[in-house]
């Protein structure tokens, strides 16, 4: 490609002209992070999460997953970190980012297409198939690994989902991000209620808050339920805290992302008492699309129970 410069503030304009707020470039190769998954697998971090163990072959070579293909756009699409806490993640309080994101990466093919002369072979990649996106996005500079896990960057903080594009085209890439602008800060780390971090960067998922929640089915042990406090479903806390977040986060442009009627500005206390009393089609028809279709019903319905048992034990006016 002759026109470096022209075509990246082309590819900027179509990809902020989709909604997304990030994007560069990386080739594809051999994850930084692969020895680092692997290790966390081996420790059984990842719990019951068994999708996250397929796959390590293809995870190995980013080149893999999809034959032929060479190179990656990597976007980014910011989902409120303005939004106040609650107790509901701030991820899953509007539509499930997955069809969002994979409709928007579809569209840049014409594009790209158009843009080059040629039909060309892609495929998008959102928290699907044996891809480490977050090694992808730091590959193509847009941020660094936190203490959290989370890729931050340091102009809007952590609070986006992140996507890839695969294509079979040599595209100018971007820098890597190598600089680490943690420093010495360990907010995240010290916050955690249930110390899911046994060292930075190691997210033990079978002590956090957003794996209970979300991923685990069936009961929750007793010790994890006190932790558990008023949180339904997932947890922004160690991102919450994050002086880049408290700095840098900015409102969502996409209204997709936007809270629902369903959840918008409800307490605990109120969303744990609708949520035990939903029975199997008002909770389909109130989440259809929905991220938090993931925990399914009976794992709505639980969460609310733990949440409503832990308002019972907390001191009166602390709710
Ligand atoms: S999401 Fe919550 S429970 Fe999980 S590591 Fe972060 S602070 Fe801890
Ligand atoms: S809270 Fe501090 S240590 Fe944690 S990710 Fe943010 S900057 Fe890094």
């Amino acid at each position: 490609m002759t026109d470096e410069a022209g075509f990246r503030t082309r590819l900027e304009a179509q990809a902020y002209g989709l909604g997304f707020d990030l994007v560069g470039v990386a080739a594809l190769g051999v994850p930084g992070t692969v020895d680092h998954f692997d290790r966390w697998l081996e420790a059984g971090y990842h719990g019951e999460m068994a999708y996250m163990a397929r796959g390590a072959e293809l995870r190995r070579d980013a080149r893999r997953p999809h034959p032929g293909a060479t190179h990656a756009i990597v976007v980014g699409m910011r989902y409120g970190g303005t939004e106040p806490s609650g107790p509901i993640a701030r991820y899953a309080r509007g539509d499930d980012y997955h069809d969002v994101m994979r409709e928007r990466l579809r569209a840049l093919i014409p594009w790209l297409a158009t843009e080059l002369g040629r039909a060309i072979d892609a495929r998008p990649y959102v928290d699907s198939g044996p891809l480490l996106e977050r090694d992808l996005a730091r590959r193509a500079g847009l941020g660094w690994f936190g203490k959290n896990t989370m890729l931050i960057n340091p102009r809007q903080g952590s609070f986006f989902f992140l996507g890839a594009l695969v294509v079979d085209v040599a595209l100018p890439i971007d820098a890597p991000f190598d600089a680490d602008r943690c420093g010495s800060c360990t907010r995240c780390l010290d916050a955690c209620p249930t110390q899911a971090f046994p060292a930075p960067r190691v997210l033990d998922a079978t002590r956090c808050i957003s794996y209970w929640t979300i991923e685990h089915r069936g009961e929750i042990p007793a010790p994890m339920r006190a932790l558990i406090g008023e949180l339904l479903f997932g947890c922004d806390i160690c991102q919450e805290v994050c002086p880049w977040n408290v700095r840098f986060a900015m409102p969502s442009r996409e209204p997709a992302f936007a809270p629902r009627a369903a959840v918008a500005g409800k307490d605990a206390r109120t969303l744990a008492t609708e949520w035990l009393a939903m029975d199997e089609a008002t909770y389909r028809e109130t989440f259809r699309g929905s991220a938090i279709t993931r925990a399914k019903l009976e794992g709505v319905r639980r969460n609310a129970a733990i949440v409503l048992e832990n308002l019972e034990r907390m001191p009166a006016g602390s709710a």
